[in-house]
């Protein structure tokens, strides 16, 4: 069993609390917290890859709470209370009583009643993981919600850049595609920006108008100057189920117009690594080549989906 002073774990150590009760969105951690956060998942990282047993979730009971579907996200989750001591319930949402028309705050009322401290919750509503953190005695976690945020990917994506970059200080990162439904373009915009790097957009108009607002965000209209000298690349999926209207005539036009090859890519600076926060649109966003290449860290981002996520619920936890 590691000895969580040695492990310099945040749980009973002493070691400084986290400020936080809730992990909403990223834009409420500073630059410092941040780090904090990647370098306590990079310890982890290496303490389970050791085989060390864990226990800073002793005692704790994590809900996990997700409204629309997931692969990644719930099993790493699932994965990363477990590997800390913690114990997971998993609430069936298509099977509970939200289905008789129980409202989603009394629902995870009664997890807290029964015992549960902490919730992983996925809501299609924005908005959602706050209106809970509002009304319960829960700590929540945001694991997605509506076209808003996701904190923990943005945070994984950081450490996966983090790993392959070094440093994200002046770093130009350029994110490709469907922009205007990305919670996860979201939470990397405000994420990228506080560690000092570049977003540079670009993808159909309707879905990056309004972002050239953005602090430390530049819109582009043009595919090629968002990929010129960019040191990382990063593909979003087209989010169908989000498209009321369309934003392009058909995935085929967006792949000619937008999508990730060789080819393109070698507008990037060399070697310039390319992120996709999956699950993709097979040859949409990508080429499955490209996807499957030695550029691609969308393995890494899965694997470090894992040891992020105990961070978080390790930080919170303290
Ligand atoms: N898995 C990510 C999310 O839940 C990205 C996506 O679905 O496109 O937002």
């Amino acid at each position: 069993m590691i000895d969580a002073a040695r492990a310099n774990l945040p749980v009973g150590t002493g070691a400084a609390s986290w400020r936080h009760r809730h992990l909403l969105d990223v834009d409420q951690l500073s630059r410092e917290e941040v780090e904090r956060c990647l370098d306590l998942a990079a310890e982890l990282r290496a303490l389970r890859e050791r085989g060390e047993r864990m226990d800073t979730l002793a005692g704790h009971v994590i809900g996990l709470a997700f409204a629309e579907p997931s692969t990644r996200t719930r099993v790493s989750f699932e994965i990363a209370a477990t590997a800390l001591g913690g114990q997971v319930v998993t609430l069936p949402f298509e099977a509970s009583s939200t289905t008789k028309g129980e409202s989603l705050v009394d629902t995870l009322l009664t997890m807290e009643r029964t015992g549960v401290d902490t919730i992983v919750l996925r809501h299609a509503a924005s908005g959602a993981p706050y209106l809970v953190a509002r009304t319960t005695g829960l700590r929540v976690v945001n694991a997605g919600d509506g076209t808003h945020a996701h904190p923990t990917q943005a945070l994984l994506d950081a450490l996966t850049l983090r790993d392959a970059l070094g440093s994200l200080q002046d770093r130009v990162i350029a994110i490709i595609g469907d922009i205007g439904h990305s919670r996860v373009a979201r939470s990397n915009m405000h994420l990228l920006a506080t560690m000092g790097a570049t977003v540079r957009l670009a993808g159909p108009r309707s879905w990056t108008r309004g972002f050239e607002q953005w602090p430390g965000v530049e819109a582009h209209a043009d595919l090629e100057q968002a990929l010129s000298g960019a040191d990382a690349v990063m593909a979003l999926r087209v989010q169908l189920e989000r498209q009321a209207g369309g934003g392009v005539p058909n995935l085929h036009e967006y792949t000619a117009r937008w999508g990730l090859d060789e080819r393109r890519l070698t507008l990037a600076r060399p070697g310039a690594p390319v992120l996709h926060p999956g699950p993709t649109n097979e040859g949409v966003e990508l080429t499955a080549e490209l996807a499957a290449g030695s550029r691609s860290l969308i393995g890494r981002q899965v694997a470090n989906g894992v040891a992020l996520r105990m961070a978080v619920l390790s930080l919170l936890a303290s």
